[in-house]
């Protein structure tokens, strides 16, 4: 999905706190959030407390959301660079179009990841057969230098590894983890895994301490390492940590996130993720001029302005 703030402030990284070298157990509180047409979202990264976890740099928690009556969830066409946006539906589904001319519906249990590199743009919209509730994550993550100005791409993943384990169903959505490596191609060293259970259950996951972590609650409530967490909240766990205990007395879905520190330093505005303020305002001009992000077809509405650039 997507940033559609038209009061939109840059957020730098360096401006925020250091990765935090040793185990931490912060509760960073998300924010609401606009997105498309009367759907709220919780905006958990970016904050001013916390910019990223490893690469991933935007944490939205969407839904749920009753999108059964017209029009349903509609963002239009819109630019993204420098990022990957990486969508994991847990109820309902989403209709991706872009300018590859990719279109593709996405269901609970798949996961679509775009790779803007140097500039694409999508339209993200509920598709006329739907379930009445749309719940979810949209997360970004960022492109390394080295990465960052490759050609655009789009894969659609429609399984994930699974396994069960002391209770919970895990799934691993990105990067290696409990011995399973999920096929989405990322660029950076990371992992997301989500955590599901239908009642009362308890586990220690392994965890690698070179990455910093974070976690994310989709539904219900859990403890991490004796540290409540609830809706509307990320808990920031930092580095160093070999092992995780997560615990739900009822039914509860939680992302569990983690990299190694990302180690650029990046500046995100708007749909974008650069490393200068030319990039941005040069990306800004290039997409309300009609260049660089190509055109997405057969979205019946219109394209996103961008607003007016801070600088
Ligand atoms: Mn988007």
């Amino acid at each position: 999905m997507s940033n559609l703030e038209q009061q939109c402030s840059p957020s730098l990284s360096s401006d925020c706190p250091d990765t935090a070298r040793q185990p931490v157990s912060e509760i960073i509180d998300t924010r609401d959030a606009v997105l498309g047409e009367g759907l709220t979202i919780r905006r958990a990264l970016p904050s001013r407390r916390r910019r990223m976890i490893g690469a991933w740099c935007f944490l939205d928690h969407a839904g749920p959301a009753d999108v059964g009556e017209d029009p349903g969830i509609r963002v239009g066409p819109h630019p993204h660079i420098g990022l990957q946006t990486f969508t994991w539906p847990v109820t309902g589904e989403l209709l991706h179009r872009d300018s590859l001319g990719y279109e593709q519906i996405i269901r609970p249990g798949q996961v679509n990841l775009m790779t803007a590199g140097r500039g694409i743009s999508h339209s993200e919209e509920s598709p006329t057969e739907r379930s009445p509730e749309f719940h979810g994550a949209q997360l970004w993550i960022a492109l390394p230098d080295a990465e960052r100005h490759r050609e655009p791409g789009f894969e659609h993943y429609p399984e994930q590894p699974q396994l069960n384990r002391d209770g919970f169903v895990i799934t691993v959505v990105a990067g290696e983890a409990l011995g399973e490596l999920a096929p989405a191609q990322v660029y950076s060293p990371l992992v997301g895994m989500d955590l599901y259970t239908r009642g009362e259950a308890q586990t220690r996951l392994p965890l690698n301490p070179a990455f910093e972590y974070g976690a994310l609650l989709l539904e219900g409530s859990v403890e991490i390492d004796g540290q409540p967490l609830n809706i509307g909240q990320l808990l920031y766990l930092g580095c160093g940590r070999e092992q995780l205990t997560v615990r739900a007395d009822q039914t509860a879905r939680l992302l569990l996130l983690g990299g190694e520190p990302f180690g650029e330093e990046i500046l995100m505005w708007w749909n974008f993720v650069g490393r200068s303020k030319q990039e941005m305002i040069r990306a800004t001009r290039d997409w309300n001029e009609g260049d660089r992000f190509g055109q997405v077809q057969n979205y019946d509405g219109p394209r996103l302005t961008a607003p007016a650039t801070p600088w």
